[in-house]
């Protein structure tokens, strides 16, 4: 907990003097453009791997960057992501996984949360990922078969958040995109999801497109 305070005091001393004037603004509201949804994972920090500044991105963590299909039953990322949507009006929502996944090695084997209840229960939401690649994929490795359940969870947790209606009605009318991506924390590579392709693609600042997770808006602003 010491590390925390001196890390706090770091903060005060060294950065905020310097970026006091976006402290000051930014103390009576926010208004990030992304949404993103990742792991809980220590080693997946966003605002460090996107070099971003407070108030730009809109971060949900939670185990296996999971979304819960729309039901009744309400989580806080569901929730969150209403919020975001709603009042926030951000303009993009990534789910990004990452290697090394505790929460997929679970979903690879069960047994490693037996014993934890509520883990259990959780990753039921991803189960959707371990039945497209125990179905589809043969005789991989160990880590490829981890490599796989990763993307199947994000493509899996994508398809979820289309489920949701606030989420469904701003992406009709093109207010909103959704991007699947995975983490590779070894090297510090990003993989999106590019549905065009069906695949995933490596993330390149100089492409002509960005891969697009989204399907084609049916409401165009100017037709409403
Ligand atoms: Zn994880």
């Amino acid at each position: 907990m010491k590390r925390l305070i001196e890390g706090f005091d770091h903060f005060r001393r060294n950065v905020f003097p310097s970026q006091r004037e976006l402290y000051k603004k930014l103390a009576s509201g926010q208004s990030p453009s992304t949404m993103f949804i990742t792991c809980a994972d220590s080693r997946v920090m966003p605002e460090l791997m996107f070099n971003s500044q407070p108030g730009e991105l809109f971060v949900y963590r939670n185990i296996g960057n999971i979304v819960p299909p729309y039901a009744q039953h309400v989580s806080g990322v569901v929730a969150a992501i209403e919020y975001a949507v709603k009042v926030l009006k951000v303009r993009h929502i990534v789910i990004c996984g990452h290697s090394d996944c505790g929460a997929m090695k679970a979903l690879q084997k069960p047994e490693l949360v037996k014993d934890m209840p509520s883990v259990a229960a959780w990753m039921k939401h991803a189960d959707v990922a371990r039945y497209v690649v125990e179905q589809n994929s043969h005789s991989l490795s160990q880590d490829e078969a981890l490599a796989c359940l990763t993307r199947e969870n994000v493509v899996g947790q994508l398809e979820h958040l289309r489920t949701l209606p606030t989420v469904a009605a701003a992406m009709a009318r093109g207010d909103l995109s959704i991007h699947g991506w995975v983490y590779d924390i070894a090297h510090a590579e990003l993989d999106a999801f590019d549905a065009q392709q069906g695949r995933f693609v490596k993330l390149d600042l100089n492409a002509a497109e960005l891969p697009e997770a989204t399907p084609h808006l049916r409401f165009a602003a100017s037709a409403a």
